[in-house]
């Protein structure tokens, strides 16, 4: 079976080698879009066969006529800017350690904020966890607060609206870290907390959390929870450093954390975290899940 040759690598030097015009995106996508495992298939008939479509790499069904696009259905479709610029948006995204600020790709891209900050929303929503990989063995569980930051005000405000997150972490020997997810919840009560250990967590996990309340029902459903004083942090050490550097990295480059746009970078921090190891094949998975999930419109 024929593998795809899919872009690898985190350098920008091949990237801009890799990828030198629209056309060059445009064949990448339908690679990603239509192949032997995912052959063509008409979207109006069904029917297999087709032609050249209009835009360059589109397909034309030759029973039906119609013509569907690399980008239709996925979520580069109607852009305000180049599927170049695209391209190059979603690899700083995925590749850069830190990821890019709506401002800083404005300022590089020369593009409206605005805009850089609509697709971004789109990339971040395709880097949430498919949650089909709980994690497993020793778990750390930890809650902490985050300001609400307002676009253009740098640090934090003190009428700012703190917001709740819970966050899990996976301790390998040796005090190495693992994978990591987090998700802004209401409050710290085991309603709160169920839906995020349903869906990030493995029943099988050694869990350890800290000696609140909240977490004591769900001992029921994760039998190997148990719960230690926190000793001012030192019983969660390496989930604390975790905590403070999404701190920083929000604080650093992000002002704007609405409840939707917050789980949005906590999506998007853990996304790059949990494949640090294996950078080379991120920009890729990147374009595979935008181009078969749709956009979810943000309230405004
Ligand atoms: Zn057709």
């Amino acid at each position: 079976m024929e593998k795809r040759g899919g872009f690898d690598g985190v350098n920008s030097i091949k990237f801009n080698r890799y990828f030198q015009s629209d056309e060059d995106c445009y064949r990448y996508l339908s690679e990603v879009k239509w192949n032997f495992k995912n052959p063509y298939k008409c979207k109006r008939c069904g029917y297999s066969k087709y032609g050249k479509g209009k835009k360059p790499y589109s397909r034309r069904c030759t029973k039906c006529n119609y013509d569907e696009s690399t980008t239709a259905g996925t979520m580069f479709d109607k852009l305000k800017f180049s599927l170049l610029i695209a391209f190059h948006i979603v690899f700083k995204i995925s590749t850069k350690k830190k990821g890019m600020s709506s401002l800083e790709l404005s300022e590089e891209f020369e593009l409206r904020q605005k805009t850089c900050w609509g697709f971004k929303w789109k990339v971040q929503q395709a880097m949430a966890s498919s949650k089909r990989y709980p994690l497993i063995g020793e778990v750390h569980v930890d809650e902490f607060l985050i300001g609400e930051y307002e676009e253009g005000k740098k640090g934090r405000s003190s009428k700012s609206k703190k917001r709740l997150v819970v966050i899990a972490l996976e301790i390998l020997k040796e005090g190495e870290v693992g994978r990591a997810y987090a998700q802004v919840i209401e409050n710290a009560s085991a309603k709160e907390f169920k839906p995020f250990f349903n869906a990030y967590l493995s029943k099988s996990a050694s869990i350890i959390t800290d000696e609140w309340k909240g977490y004591l029902p769900l001992k029921k459903e994760y039998p190997l929870l148990q719960q230690l004083p926190s000793n001012k942090g030192a019983n969660f050490k390496q989930l604390h450093i975790h905590i403070m550097n999404i701190q920083g990295w929000l604080r650093g480059i992000h002002h704007h954390c609405t409840k939707e746009r917050l789980q949005g970078y906590l999506n998007e921090y853990h996304y790059r975290y949990n494949r640090r190891n294996h950078m080379g094949s991120i920009f890729d998975l990147t374009i595979k899940r935008m181009v078969f999930s749709k956009p979810i419109r943000l309230n405004e």
